[in-house]
Formats: C-alpha cells, structure tokens, sequence
C-alpha cells in the first residue's frame, strides 16, 4: 500500500488543482440551455487570451490528436504537399497521421537534440520557387526531447523566402507554461490540449484559426464531418456546439482560465522557466546530461534527461513508482528505455519540484546507477537565490 499522495511529474497529464477537479465535479448541465450557453461564450472569449489570439478558437471533446487531425483537414487537401521538422516522437506522429491520410510529406531530420532546424527550413522553402508546400507543421515543445523550437524564427523564415505556406504548431505542452503568440508570430493554425500547460484533465483540444487558414478551409477538399471548424464555428457564434461538448471539463476550464489570469501568464511562464533552471542544476549535478543539447532550446515544461549506457531508464522509473510513488515519463521512440522525463508544467510549486528532484535521487540510490549525491540542495540552492513569483500551491 502507498500512503501520501501520488506524484504524477510526467509531461502530461499535470496535476489538477483542486478547484478545477471541484468545478468539474458539479452537476451536469443541459448543453443547450442558458447556463452552457453563458459558459461557452466566457471560455471561448477568454481562451483566446491564452494563445495570444484575436481570432476563434474552438475546441473539441478529443484528446490533443484531434486537434492535430483537424488542423490537416479543415485546410488542406488530399495529395497536397506539407514540410514538416523531424524535432522527434511527437512530430514524427503527426508526420504519420499526415501520410495515412494522403498527404505528401517531407521531412527535416535533427538529431532529437535540438528544436527545429531553422537554416534546412528556410533554405528547403527557398528552393521551393513553385511554392508546392501547403503548410509548414512545427511541434513548439517536443515533448520527447524537451527542446524548444524558435517559431518567430519560423515565421520570418517563412516571410524572408515569400512563401505563403500556412504555419501550423502544435503547442501541446507548451501552451500556458512557455511563452507563445499565435498573432504575433503569424501562425495560421495552433494546436493545443487541456491536460498539460491549461492544468485540466485530458479530454479537450484546441485550434486556433487565422483569417488565412479560415479561407482555406473555405476552399480545400479534405472530407471531414466531426472536425469540421465551419458548423463548430457557426454553432460557437452563439454560444453552443454542433454536437455534445464536454460540459464538465469546459466548467474545469472556467476555472483554469480563471487561476491563470489572476497569476498572470508572464508569472506563469517565470515560474516554469524558474522550475526547469532549478531541475536542470540538479541534473547537471547527479552528472547526468539531459537530451536537449543547446542551452538556449531548453524546455521550461519538461526535462528529458539520459542515463548512462547500460542502465534502463524504465527500471528506474519502476523503482521510483514503487519507492515514492511517483510517476516520470517514459523514453519515447528511439529514446525508449534510455532517457526518463521529468515534467514541470501546470500546476506546481517550489516543494513540488524540489520534492519531485529528491524521489529522482532517492531512485538513482536504490538503481545502481552511478551518480554524485546533491542534485537536490543544487536545486534549493537555486530556487533559494532567486525567489521569483509565489508559486501557487499545488493541491
Ligand atoms: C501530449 C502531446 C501530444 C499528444 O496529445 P494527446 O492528447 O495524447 O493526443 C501531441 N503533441 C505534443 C507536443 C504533446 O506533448
């Protein structure tokens, strides 16, 4: 029997806070009636604060593949050619999903180290002078590596070669934990999910439209029915959904969105940033090198970090579940059984990270594994130099 609270410190899904899980637990309500009605108008309004966006978002009741599936099909057409970047397993999946439905894929590899490789992409879109790429589909946080992907960057490649491809990311773990800016940074389609940054069990899914990628949603010829954004657009005008939304989660998401704006999203993102310096260290300390390899693409939600050779990283993670209840993502890919990932998004705090660091020490004693003792004070010592926001607690 384990007694205390589990720790779910894997990338996704996060902790819940408790008035989320509260807000959740409340009675169903008729999804067509006024009180929904009131709702969906209020977190459709305020969602688009959270991608930056002035434009319509709209949500599914899908997990974050969903949205990734509605993206490709409300704007693109069978045959169509797509450039993508190989950042790793997340992108690799949707790389696949995009294939199976009969779009023309290419490719950039990396080495899973590093975000997307800027210098390939704009030189591939440079010799693209027919402009034959539809779209260009960038994961933002590579939630197998924990490298960041620079999607201004990005965007001014896209611009400096004149190329009007569409730009779709996917923000999936890094969508209220990193900064991001769907207007600014002239993204046509973002990809989003409730269940890591937005602090919400799994179940919604999120795109965020352009005027651009709305036009070509006009004019492209990829059947689709259940993702279709003109009725779910038609329908959210006033207030309601084409087909039964997930009334309980989008009350957990009033409230989420209600946490995130009275900490503020410049706090939220320092808080993140703040957490991964300080696990870093640790980690840095134990003697271990974590996946990402350019200090500069380093997620602030997750950190993918390698064990020696010969040591699995699943045993671990299995020593660590059994001893301290707790749970670290898995390898991922050809990461599989190599690298364990330590998530630090949504809702945590200091003693939740620091807590989270000493079940990771306390696993490398029981494994077998070499490593130098004191990850953990590395750790305090930072977060104790730089006291950053008041953390909100977790529950
Ligand atoms: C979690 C995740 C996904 C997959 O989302 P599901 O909700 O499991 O369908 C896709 N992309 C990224 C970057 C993710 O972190």
């Amino acid at each position: 029997m384990q007694t205390g609270r589990h720790f779910l410190q894997i990338p996704g899904p996060t902790n819940t806070p408790l008035a989320v899980l509260a807000a959740i637990a409340r009675p169903v309500i008729d999804h067509r009636g006024p009180e929904f009605q009131k709702l969906a108008k209020d977190v459709l309004q305020r969602l688009r604060l959270v991608f930056r966006t002035r434009q319509p978002v709209v949500i599914y009741p899908a997990s974050g593949t969903g949205a990734w599936e509605a993206a490709l099909v409300n704007t693109l057409s069978p045959g169509d050619r797509v450039l993508m970047v190989e950042t790793g397993w997340f992108a690799t999946l949707w790389q696949r999903m995009a294939a199976r439905l009969g779009i023309v894929t290419e490719f950039i590899p990396t080495d899973w180290r590093q975000g997307a490789d800027l210098a390939a992409l704009e030189a591939r879109l440079a010799t693209d002078a027919r402009h034959e790429f539809k779209a260009v589909c960038v994961v933002h946080n590579e939630t197998s590596t924990g490298c960041v992907s620079d999607i201004a960057a990005v965007r001014k490649a896209l611009d400096r070669a004149g190329h009007p491809a569409l730009l779709m990311i996917d923000t999936i773990s890094s969508l209220a934990s990193i900064d991001y800016r769907h207007d600014d940074w002239g993204v046509d389609v973002t990809v989003a999910g409730s269940q890591k940054g937005l602090m919400l069990p799994p179940g919604l899914s999120f795109n965020a439209i352009s005027d651009k990628a709305l036009a070509a949603s006009k004019a492209n010829r990829f059947p689709r029915s259940f993702w279709d954004w003109g009725e779910m657009l038609a329908a959210n005008k006033k207030g309601f959904f084409p087909y039964t939304p997930s009334t309980n989660l989008l009350q957990g998401l009033k409230v989420a969105l209600d946490l995130l704006e009275e900490e503020g999203l410049e706090q939220v993102f320092a808080r993140h940033d703040r957490a991964a310096e300080a696990t870093r260290r640790a980690v840095r300390h134990w003697g271990f090198e974590t996946v990402c390899r350019l200090p500069g693409a380093c997620s602030s939600s997750l950190t993918a970090v390698m064990l020696p050779d010969g040591h699995s990283a699943d045993a671990f993670r299995k020593a660590v579940l059994e001893r301290s209840n707790m749970s670290l993502g898995n390898g991922l890919g050809k990461l599989a059984d190599k690298v364990f990932r330590i998530g630090h998004l949504g809702d945590f705090s200091d003693l939740s990270v620091t807590g989270t660091l000493t079940g990771v020490e306390m696993g490398l004693a029981v494994s077998g594994i070499p490593y130098r003792p004191g990850g953990v004070q590395a750790a305090m010592d930072y977060l104790q130099g730089n006291a950053g926001p008041n953390a909100r607690a977790a529950p």
